[in-house]
């Protein structure tokens, strides 16, 4: 935790480059408690952000349904593949993405 307080030190402001950035500590609720203001702040105000952030949510929480069950290798390529073009990962790739799942 001391790594990522150290990391949002010198965020005093957040863009829409930000919002991508630091994506997976905001899911993941690893974000200051002051980054996640402005984080919250900048998306009530860009439709753009929070449309990525809801559909980041949705498509995790669907992971999550999906992961106790063999899931169709094509429904799982698919899904992989729209996360990597959304979220530039898949949690298919990394067990520690998992985390993110709330
Ligand atoms: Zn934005």
């Amino acid at each position: 935790m001391g790594n990522k307080q150290e990391q949002y030190s010198d965020v005093h402001f957040i863009s829409c480059m930000n919002v991508e950035e630091y994506l997976d500590d905001y899911l993941d609720a690893e974000m200051p408690l002051r980054v996640r203001d402005m984080f919250e702040a900048h998306l009530a105000r860009c439709e753009e952000c929070r449309v990525l952030v809801m559909e980041t949510r949705t498509m995790l929480s669907a992971v999550a349904q999906l992961d106790d069950r063999p899931l169709d290798e094509g429904v799982r390529q698919r899904l992989r593949e729209t996360l990597l073009e959304t979220v530039g990962y898949s949690p298919y790739d990394s067990s520690a993405s998992i985390r993110l799942i709330k």
